[in-house]
């Protein structure tokens, strides 16, 4: 069936007109798929009831990625299947209150973290916190807020699958079997946010482009749905992130838009053999390569490039890497994010000591880089980083199906 969402206004321009419709109906349907996110053509009651009866029985709808399964951590993540009108299925987080990942990358939504970490008194002070909210944020009375949380990061998958097979990650294992398209990509964020009856500008929505695949290998689909998502569903570009294995050419690219998430590396080794042994594309692109690319960013104020690290115990996790990390980001307008690496069935390593974890982010800060430890987010059902694979078996993840 043909899909509206995903479609341009100068599409949907051209299918009004082959409905013999005034440009201006176009319009109206831009409003209502991105705005205001309607499931259906029925439910697009600006539109008259003819056209709307003309469009369906041509064949027209909406096709927002369908939540076909939900999984509840104990932390309130949840993690959803979504299939996509073919019937392929890829996977997409709800994290409230986020997993920490914006922290120290000088963005509003860094800011707005930092000023949590602090006691409620101090956040009123600096203004990110009205008194009447409770602690709530400022301005921020949408359903969120309700709940009690102060936001919601949304990690949305950009392939069915992945063609870079890092040895670490259990999406690896798929293989790859599609891109996605940009109405695919902006669609999960859309049904995610229906789901939760959130309301853009009440609410505050970050998106990671983190899930399943690689962006920078879709790249003419992952940024079409940045626009979708920045023009029509109303998130502003400073509070999404889009995260690459290193694929150079993208990142060249990426340099030169004019609307673009930030920017996170997965540099996840301190040197190229290792990263070579970890993340076989490292044999395509070096680090050094990789580094002056992110170089040539021009980065906005408030602006810092993210660079990923998943410790693997024993691997990339002592002192020697740590050094090793210190001299490549030397310089560099960066922070680290660490990641504990999440195990998978089937995935050979071992997840790293605490005490070398610590040591490691020790020795980073000490040597001048801003280094945060990711906060794992729903581990018990297999929501964590690297951990999305569809058809994980249910037993082994606790599965809780809700729907
Ligand atoms: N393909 C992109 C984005 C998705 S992966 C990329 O690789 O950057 C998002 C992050 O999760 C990456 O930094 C990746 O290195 C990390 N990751 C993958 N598998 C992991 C695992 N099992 N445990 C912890 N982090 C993992
Ligand atoms: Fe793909 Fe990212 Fe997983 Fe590597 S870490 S296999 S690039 S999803």
């Amino acid at each position: 069936m043909p899909a509206l969402f995903g479609k341009s206004l100068s599409d949907l321009t051209e299918l009004m007109q082959s409905f013999e419709q005034k440009p201006y109906r176009a319009r109206q349907v831009w409003e209502a798929l991105y705005p205001q996110r309607v499931a259906s053509v029925e439910d697009m009651t600006t539109l008259s009831q003819t056209l709307r009866e003309q469009m369906m029985a041509a064949g027209w709808s909406v096709e927002l990625p369908e939540i076909v399964q939900t999984a509840r951590s104990v932390d309130g993540t949840e993690r959803y299947l979504m299939r996509m009108a073919d019937g392929e299925t890829v996977e997409t987080v709800w994290m409230p209150d986020g997993d920490g990942g914006e922290r120290g990358d000088g963005s509003e939504a860094a800011e707005e973290e930092a000023a949590e970490q602090v006691d409620a008194e101090e956040a009123v002070k600096a203004g990110y916190w009205d008194r009447r909210g409770n602690g709530r944020p400022r301005s921020s009375f949408g359903t969120l807020a309700e709940k009690g949380y102060r936001r919601a990061t949304i990690c949305i998958s950009s392939q069915v699958g992945c063609a870079v097979n890092c040895q670490f990650c259990l999406t690896a294992k798929l293989g790859i079997k599609r891109n996605l398209t940009a109405g695919e990509i902006a669609g999960q964020v859309a049904a995610v946010l229906n789901r939760h009856a959130i309301q853009i500008g009440k609410d505050r929505i970050n998106l990671v482009f983190m899930g399943m695949g690689e962006p920078f290998l879709n790249y003419d689909e992952f940024m079409g749905s940045v626009r979708l998502l920045v023009e029509g569903i109303g998130v502003p570009e400073s509070r999404m992130t889009v995260s690459t294995s290193g694929i150079l050419p993208g990142i060249e690219r990426f340099a030169t838009e004019d609307v673009r998430p930030k920017l996170a590396l997965s540099l996840n080794a301190s040197n190229d053999v290792v990263r070579e042994q970890v993340m076989p594309i490292t044999r395509k692109w070096k680090i050094a390569e990789l580094l002056a690319a992110c170089n040539r960013i021009p980065l906005r104020t408030r602006e810092w490039v993210t660079f990923e690290y998943v410790l693997l115990g024993g691997v990339n996790d002592q002192p020697e890497h740590a050094r090793e990390v210190l001299a490549l980001l030397k310089g560099m307008r960066a922070k680290v994010n660490l990641i504990v690496w999440n195990p998978g069935p089937g995935v050979d390593y071992v997840q790293p000591k605490p005490e070398d974890v610590e040591r490691f982010q020790r020795m980073l800060i000490e040597g001048g880089m801003p280094t945060y430890i990711r906060r794992p987010r729903g581990r018990d059902i297999y929501a964590a980083c690297g951990q999305l694979k569809r058809t994980v078996a249910e037993e082994q993840t606790q599965l809780v199906v809700l729907t």
